[in-house]
C-alpha cells in the first residue's frame, strides 16, 4: 500500500506549550487510520496542520505524494467540528446549502445522502433527526465532492450509544467504498473496533504506529483509557 499522507518531523509550539514534537506518521492508502491519544496529546493540532488551517512550527507533510494545493484539498473531506445546520430546513436543503458553500454540484447532495443512509429521510427537518442522524448528515457534508480521504475529529463525541454505533458502522461503510479514513479519537476501544492502522500520541510525541493488531500486542496503552492529560 502506498502512503496517502506522509508527515515528517512535525512540531508545533503554542507559546510555552509544545503541542507536537517531531511527529512523523504515514497513513497507508485504503486504511482506516486511528490517531489515538488522550486529551491534549495533539490530535486536533495534527489534523489542523495537515488540513492547512494551522501553521506548523517545523516539519512537512504531503498528501498523495504532493504538497498542499487547491486540487489536493478537493480530494480531502474533513469534519473537524460540528457544522451549523439549519434546524427548520430538511437534511437535503441543509446539504444543498453546504454544497453551495463548497462550490460542488447539487448532484453531489443525493450521492452524499445515499452514502450516509439518509436518502429516505432527506425531506425531514434537521431538528427531528436523532443525534446519530445529525452526525451522519455532518459526515455527508464532508463527503460532498466525493473526496478520496475522509478526516474525522472525534466523530462519536457527545452521541448516545445508538448514534455511536451508527457512526462507527458508517465509517466502515465509507471505507468499504474505497476511501481512506483518518480518525482522531481518545477511545482505545473505538480505534480497536473501527481502525486497521493507528498512531499513538502522548504529549505531542509519537509512541507507536502500525497495524492495530500489532500495536495492541506490543504496547502498553494503559495511559489512554482514563483520557486524562499526561
Ligand atoms: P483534545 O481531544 O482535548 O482536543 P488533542 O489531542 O486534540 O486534545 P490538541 O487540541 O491538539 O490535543 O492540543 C495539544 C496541546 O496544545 C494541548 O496542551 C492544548 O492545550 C494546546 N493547544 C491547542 N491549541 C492551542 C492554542 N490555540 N493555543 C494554546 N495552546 C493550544
Amino acid at each position: 500500500m502506498a502512503d496517502i499522507l506522509e508527515i515528517q518531523g512535525l512540531s508545533k509550539r503554542y507559546g510555552s506549550v509544545q503541542a507536537l514534537d517531531q511527529l512523523s506518521i504515514n497513513v497507508p492508502e485504503g486504511s482506516i487510520f486511528g490517531l489515538l491519544g488522550p486529551n491534549g496529546s495533539g490530535k486536533t493540532t495534527t489534523l489542523g496542520i495537515v488540513l492547512d488551517v494551522i501553521n506548523a512550527s517545523a516539519g512537512s507533510f504531503q498528501w498523495f505524494g504532493q504538497p498542499m494545493s487547491k486540487t489536493t484539498k478537493r480530494r480531502i473531506g474533513a469534519l473537524l467540528e460540528t457544522p451549523n445546520f439549519y434546524p427548520y430546513l430538511t437534511g437535503e436543503q441543509n446539504l444543498r446549502i453546504a454544497s453551495d458553500v463548497k462550490r460542488v454540484d447539487h448532484s453531489q447532495v443525493q450521492r452524499s445522502l445515499e452514502m450516509v443512509g439518509l436518502a429516505n429521510r432527506k425531506h425531514d427537518k434537521f431538528k427531528g433527526y436523532s443525534l446519530g442522524m445529525k452526525q451522519r448528515l455532518a459526515i455527508g457534508s464532508a463527503l460532498l465532492g466525493n473526496p478520496e480521504v475522509l478526516v474525522l475529529d472525534e466523530p462519536t463525541n457527545g452521541l448516545d450509544p445508538e448514534g455511536i454505533a451508527e457512526v462507527r458502522a458508517l465509517i466502515l461503510d465509507v471505507a468499504a467504498q474505497g476511501k481512506t479514513i483518518v480518525l482522531a479519537s481518545h477511545l482505545l476501544d473505538e480505534v480497536e473496533k473501527v481502525c486497521t492502522h493507528m498512531a499513538v500520541l502522548r504529549t505531542g510525541k509519537l509512541k507507536a504506529q502500525g497495524p492495530v493488531s500489532s500495536i495492541m500486542a506490543t504496547n502498553d496503552l494503559v495511559f489512554i483509557s482514563g483520557g486524562a492529560p499526561l
